[in-house]
């Protein structure tokens, strides 16, 4: 990861006093024209020399994408707040005046959509978009940056676990240029021993095997035009954002923030889940296992050969040579498992590579509002 423009303050919820949003001309490939338009504020010259005269000052439109999956009891609260905080935005200039709080229902069954609908037609502030059947959080969370149309794009819970007071401090670091604002947890205390261990675990694993991501962070982050465009070139099916949005470069920034408990309400990660995302985020992000698979091959091997040396050795040269059914046997077992789990292993990536090559629609949107 880049680390230029690496804000950052360790107290979470340090809201700082924000500049203007300032960026290069065309930096950010996004729309002037909706900008200049009647609800925008005005786009006015910066250039105080020569060098940045072409330079422009835009208050950028601000999009902040929620995924939510049978969500019904924290929507209301959710809705409230992030509204609020948009509205304390705009007042102040940060943000343009037609930015919005997006929800993107992924296939709830209970009354997630309605409430969505009846929160948009009360509020222009808020809007909805309707995936046609349950896509898991990744996918209902791209579905947001790809069909929201904003020069900065947030993601953010439902559940508002993560803080969204540092959300002015992530529009700062923006401001400064990181086109990439990762929110990152500094306190834990707030998940139960299981879910703390299984996740930290997850994140030390992913990095022993080389794949890159950033330590403690969720799905909370900020980013710009520009790295959603470039987000758009990644074609595969298996997503796992953390991972892929290192990979994009360009300069990023960090903001620490404590983790709350849940509004209201279930995670709507249980175990099956969290261990379906662990596996995409290792079978996508690296090999591995595959090498693993190589090494073992390459021990097993070495030690039949010794096996072979020392048999040949006992029937020529000794009178020993009396028939053992536990030499013959343990390494059936041991070698029949062995198998079985690198075929299993084998067969992980070949699923992947078919899930691929088919390149189904991520995910499909049946209501835009
Ligand atoms: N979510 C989703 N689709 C799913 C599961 C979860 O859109 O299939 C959303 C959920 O509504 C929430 C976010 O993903 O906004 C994170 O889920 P949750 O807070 O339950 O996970 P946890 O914080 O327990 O890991
Ligand atoms: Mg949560």
């Amino acid at each position: 990861m880049t680390s230029t423009g690496r804000s950052t303050s360790r107290n979470p919820g340090a809201i700082l006093p924000i500049e203007p949003q300032s960026r290069k001309k065309g930096g950010i490939a996004s729309d002037r024209r909706r900008l200049g338009g009647a609800t925008s504020p005005p786009v006015q010259a910066e250039g105080s020399s020569a060098g940045q005269l072409d330079q422009i000052k835009v208050i950028p439109r601000l999009g902040i994408v929620v995924p939510c999956f049978n969500e019904e009891e924290v929507l209301p609260e959710t809705s409230r707040r992030l509204v609020e905080l948009l509205e304390t935005l705009m007042v102040d200039g940060r943000v343009a005046n037609d930015s919005q709080v997006v929800f993107i229902d992924d296939g709830s069954r209970d009354g997630t959509w309605e409430l969505i609908e009846s929160l948009a037609s009360a509020d222009h502030r808020i809007g909805g978009i309707k995936l046609s059947r349950n896509r898991g959080h990744q996918n209902a969370l791209l579905a947001g940056l790809y069909t929201y149309d904003a020069d900065v794009l947030l993601s953010v819970d439902a559940d508002l676990q993560d803080d969204i007071g540092v959300i002015p401090e992530m529009l700062q670091a923006y401001a400064r240029g990181a086109q990439v604002v990762y929110g990152v947890r500094n306190d834990r205390s707030s998940d139960g021993l299981f879910k703390r261990a299984t996740a930290q675990g997850f994140y030390r694993l992913m990095s022993a095997l080389g794949a890159e991501s950033v330590y403690n962070h969720a799905d909370f982050r900020l980013m710009s035009r520009r790295a959603v465009d470039a987000l758009k070139s990644f074609r595969e099916v298996n997503l796992f954002l953390r991972g892929l949005v290192p990979l994009i470069g360009f300069s990023s920034a960090i903001v620490y923030y404590t983790r709350s408990e849940r509004l209201a309400g279930e995670s709507k990660y249980p175990l099956r889940k969290m261990l379906a995302l662990a596996l995409d985020a290792v079978t996508s992000f690296s090999v591995a296992p595959l090498r693993l698979i190589t090494a073992m091959g390459f021990l097993v091997f070495l030690l039949s050969a010794g096996m072979v040396l020392w048999t040949v050795w006992v029937k020529l040269f000794t009178d020993r040579a009396v028939p053992g059914w536990a030499s013959t046997l343990l390494p059936i077992y041991l070698l029949g498992g062995i198998q079985i789990l690198c075929i299993g292993v084998l067969g992980e990536y070949l699923g992947k590579v078919y899930q691929e090559t088919k390149a189904r629609p991520r995910y499909i949107i049946e209501k835009h509002i």
